[in-house]
């Protein structure tokens, strides 16, 4: 089958390839003026908010490269029009099930329309945190990575936080990086190296895409120490790919937080570790007393979910059969008949993102 990578990789923006490119050849601001950050908010993409209005929040999912699916299939569709009214439907949905807020780690490099995400979050209701950053997708990826610079790519993130995405005013509120490997390639040291300057400039977060069960988050954690983010500011995420409760106690401690979001695909035969011992990993860290370093989400492709039914057979083996609902209706359910207690599950899924996502 083709892997969402491959399928993901064909994507990569020519257009915003010339953006970057002229972003790299400029010497990135890498001070802001603190006058001008919005401390304690958080950015949506309609505008900033206070951070205590996020509310339930999904901390990492992919919204905004729907409209890559429909231009894949668009006789499908019955049009855009149709497109967008089915996915505010679905969203709709999602919301009346007391989903306040969704993150979209959608970055330039994996299809984000940006103005879509707007679109779909005001006629949902739903808060939307739209990221920049860098997903690298080597080798598909049509932008040339090489040539880019720290300071490059640092002045890029920071343009999307701080003046917009796309040439609209729709701000980043987050920065994703994601690293492959076990450890970082050359490259994408380079795009972590930068997300870590434009934190430290902004304000905003960094969450970082991780191969959980290589212990990848310690490799990651030296460069980003290096270039001295504080842990609190940092997520890595996928962290339940691992089972390893030693590795997630390592970088608890040190002050990272752990996305929990593939724990539906230990539903599948062949993957490993099931999702009972997923669970059971998140239960064994709300023990130890790290609550408030955990969030629960599903890396779910919400485009590729509205296919039509005969083309979406690669994409069903990635997302959870509930959708951006599996963690609301089956994984928190689950962790409750486990022994977390309601005020340990409002934690992770309100204050933790709260926090986490408010500038500083
Ligand atoms: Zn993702």
């Amino acid at each position: 089958m083709t892997t969402r990578r491959e399928f993901l990789g064909q994507m990569a923006g020519l257009s915003v390839a010339a953006s970057v490119s002229a972003a790299t050849t400029s010497k990135a601001q890498t001070h802001i003026p603190s006058a001008s950050r919005t401390r304690g908010m958080v950015q949506t993409v309609l505008g900033p908010i206070d951070a205590s209005k996020l509310g339930f929040t999904l901390t990492h999912e992919h919204i905004a490269d729907g409209p890559y699916f429909f231009k894949r299939w668009p006789k499908d569709w019955g049009g855009k029009a149709e497109f967008v009214a089915r996915s505010v439907e679905r969203l709709k949905v999602v919301r009346d099930a007391g989903v306040n807020t969704i993150v979209d780690l959608t970055p330039y490099d994996v299809g984000r329309d940006i103005r879509f995400l707007e679109e779909v979050s005001r006629k949902s209701s739903l808060n939307m945190i739209a990221c920049t950053g860098q997903r690298f997708l080597p080798p598909n990826s049509d932008v040339s990575m090489p040539a880019r610079t720290i300071e490059g790519l640092a002045g890029f993130f920071i343009k999307e936080v701080e003046q917009g995405i796309d040439g609209t005013g729709i701000k980043a509120g987050v920065i994703k990086i994601g690293i492959v490997g076990d450890h970082p390639a050359p490259m994408e040291e380079i795009g972590l190296r930068a997300a870590a300057q434009a934190s430290r400039a902004t304000g905003v977060p960094i969450r970082v895409h991780t191969d959980a069960a290589h212990r990848a988050g310690e490799s990651d954690a030296a460069i980003l120490e290096d270039e001295g983010v504080s842990p609190a500011r940092v997520s890595f995420d996928h962290s339940d790919d691992s089972g390893d409760v030693d590795y997630f106690l390592g970088l608890v401690k040190r002050g990272y937080s752990l996305s929990m979001d593939h724990v539906h695909r230990g539903l599948l035969p062949d993957v490993k570790p099931s999702f009972e011992r997923r669970a059971e990993c998140i239960k064994l860290l709300v023990d130890a007393g790290f609550a408030d370093k955990i969030f629960l989400s599903q890396d779910t492709g919400f485009g590729a979910s509205l296919l039509p039914e005969e083309k979406k057979d690669w994409r069903d083996k990635l997302d959870p059969p509930d959708g951006l609902l599996f963690t609301t209706l089956k994984l928190i359910p689950h962790l409750k008949r486990l022994g977390v207690r309601e005020q340990e599950i409002h934690t992770i899924t309100v204050d933790n993102p709260r926090r986490f996502f408010s500038r500083i």
